[in-house]
Parts: C-alpha cells; structure tokens; sequence
C-alpha cells in the first residue's frame, strides 16, 4: 500500500485471484506474539470470498439520491476476546443477526469511518489518504471499548471491497462516480452488563452515492468571468451557530472520535437549522464561543490579520474537541506547501491552527477583513 505520504491509493494494481485467497481461508494464519495465547489477529489474507449470485441493477440518478444504494457485497469479520479476529468474509449484501440486548443497540458501542472510493479521469479507481482512515478507526475503537487491530490489515480488506465493486459499480465510461465506503465496528455481545464488548463485529459496506458537482455555470461580463457550479454551491451555504444546550463536544469527551454516539443527539440541532433556512449547524464550544467545527465536517476561515497579511485559520485538534478530518488535514497540508510563501503575484497564506471565535469573526466582517469561509470533509 502507499506511504502516508501520497495523497491517494490506486487499487487496481495486482488483481487478487479469488481461489488463493479461499484457499488461505481455510487454514487462516495466527500471529501470536505470545506462545500461550491463541487470540488471532485481523489478517485480511485470510479473506474469503462468496460472491452473489444475485448482482443488483445499478440504479438511476433519481434513486440515488436517496443515498440508500448499497452495492452488491460487504465484508465483515467478527471478533471475541477469546480467540480474537476470526476470518473475514466478503459475501452478498444483506441484514446483520444481532441478540435484541446487544451492546451496541443499548450502549452505543460503535465507531465507523466515512471514505471514498473514485472512478479517476484517467480510469484507474483510486482510495484517498486510507491508512488515514484506518488509524482514526483504531483511535475511535479504543474510545469506545472495542477491540484493536491493525490499520494495515482494514485498508487492505478495504481495498478489496473497492476492488470487487469499483468495476461493476464505477464504470470505466462514467469518470468522477465514486463509492461511499462505510467501515464499522460494533459491539455485539448480548447482556446488558456495563462494561466493554467481549464479542464484536466488523463489517465494510459500500454505498453508491450521486456525484456532487452539477452542470458548471460561466457567467462572464467585460472585467470578471466567474464559474460556479449550479445549486446550493453558488449562494454558498449558510449555518447556524448552535446554542449553548446543543453542545457537540467537550475536552476530554469524545467529539475527537468517529462514534455513532456523537451524531445522534446532533440531528435535532441539523434539523432546527434547516427549518429556518439554514444548510448545516455551526458548533461552538464554550463561554467565549470558541468555532469549533460545522456538522460533519471541518470549519475554515480566510482572513486578513490586523496586521495586513493573510491567514487561513481552523480550530485546532489539542483539546480533542473536534474531529481530526483527513480533508481537513490535505488543506492544511497543501495549504503549508504550497501557499504559505507567495507565488505567482499570489499573496502567501500563513495556515494557523488556533482557537477563535465568533466575536474574531464579527470582527473581520465589520473591518472588511474576511476574505471567506468553507466547510470540508470527504462525505460533502
Ligand atoms: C467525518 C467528520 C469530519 C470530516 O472528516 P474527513 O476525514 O475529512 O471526512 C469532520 N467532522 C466530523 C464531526 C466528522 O464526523
């Protein structure tokens, strides 16, 4: 797989044949670090493979819309604390068997990743920045109780599920489609006993999603030519700062983890700012109404300081209050390469992350000093 340092991973190098990963199935592999135990590790070679025999019609774009279009496999892999990671199976999509008192459905014994499999321009079919996702995955499982593994042993089972789909489900004709890649973990022991899972699930499911960038509208009059994308993109979006008994995060709580715990009690917020005409809620943390982050997604602002230069600026990760976005780290990453000395007859950008506030952003706007504002993440 690729260093950390490239931005994206193909996935369509080596082709796995089908009949030598059932064969390390049947036999899988132990990695015991100490002779006495027995628990396994997650070993992604040790897939097995049981395609569908019933593959679905891929939708059209007005049913893709509702964002419920799963493709034709998942892979899932379970886990005791007994004998550890058992052998992962990629099999048709279809429902999960849990007991009505399984941990997850009374203590919220959950954690997921969000990435994106892409069909590229040039036809390869590409993940971005996954080890990123699968580290945070480890992270938020050690929040929550879940079991650990290794992040190189997911991305791999990742990029077979991607594999596997990408060539039915992107196809080569229709560049810039993607796959919404939800990895997951849950706790699945049954008893309502309160302490962490002792028996838990993993499981990989690829959505369909529509492709986001409508027709692209160029208006152009004598001195500026401007080109936006139709729709919502064009007036920009517009949120609404939360109140201060809609709280998202706190230090040491865990906003910094991708756990279902956290979206949940959002929705009533998201939903009160749609009705009043608002795209998404913006979260702010404390007294001072620290900006920390808007809906699922990472919060920036460009501005010129009160000393004349300009700053890119977005709430930073110490206090673990908001999400370590991997878009979020790409900006800031490009931004530090190349924006931050001047190029081009364009003015270099300081990137700073740093807490500020809504009263620093009220601030700007009366000077004259906010250049704009946007969101990122890889689902929006
Ligand atoms: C997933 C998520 C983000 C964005 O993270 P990416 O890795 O860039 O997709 C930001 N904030 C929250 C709360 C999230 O759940």
């Amino acid at each position: 797989m690729a260093p950390s340092a490239t931005l994206s991973t193909t996935i369509e190098d080596p082709p796995q044949p089908a009949t030598k990963q059932q064969n390390a199935g049947i036999a899988p592999k132990t990695h015991d670090t100490d002779a006495s135990s027995n628990i396994q590790e997650l070993d992604a070679s040790a897939l097995v493979l049981t395609r569908t025999t019933h593959p679905k019609a891929i939708p059209d774009a007005s049913e893709l819309e509702t964002m419920n279009v799963t493709t034709d496999h998942m892979i899932t892999c379970t886990w005791t604390s007994t004998t550890g990671w058992q052998t992962p199976q990629l099999i048709p999509y279809g429902p999960l068997s849990l007991l009505p008192t399984a941990s997850v459905l009374h203590y919220a014994t959950e954690c997921f990743e969000g990435m994106k499999c892409y069909r590229g321009h040039d036809g390869l079919i590409r993940l971005f920045r996954p080890d990123q996702n699968c580290i945070r995955m480890r992270t938020s499982a050690a929040r929550i109780s879940l079991p650990d593994f290794d992040p190189k042993q997911l991305q791999q089972l990742i990029a077979t599920l991607a594999r596997v789909e990408g060539e039915k489900w992107l196809p080569k004709s229709e560049p810039g489609t993607f796959l919404y890649l939800r990895p997951t973990l849950i706790g699945t022991e049954p008893g309502l006993s309160l302490r962490g899972p002792k028996e838990a699930l993993l499981y990989i499911v690829a959505l369909r999603f529509p492709t986001m960038n409508g027709p692209q509208v160029v208006t152009s009059s004598d001195d500026a030519v401007s080109v936006e994308n139709e729709g919502a993109a064009a007036q920009g979006l517009k949120l609404l700062a939360s109140s201060e008994d809609m709280v998202r995060a706190w230090p040491g709580g865990f906003g910094f983890a991708k756990v279902g715990a956290n979206y949940g009690p959002s929705f009533l917020a998201n939903a009160e700012a749609i009705e009043r005409g608002y795209d998404q809620i913006l979260w702010l943390f404390g007294p001072q109404n620290e900006i920390t982050e808007a809906g699922a997604s990472n919060f920036f602002v460009v501005w010129v300081t009160q000393n004349g230069g300009l700053q890119l600026v977005t709430a930073p990760l110490k206090d673990q209050v908001i999400l370590n976005g991997v878009t979020r780290r790409s900006v800031l990453d490009l931004a530090r390469t190349r924006l931050q000395s001047s190029m081009g007859g364009v003015n270099s950008l300081e990137v700073v992350e740093r807490k500020f506030n809504m009263a620093d952003i009220e601030q700007a706007v009366d000077e004259g000093r906010m250049v704009e504002a946007f969101v990122c993440g890889t689902a929006v």
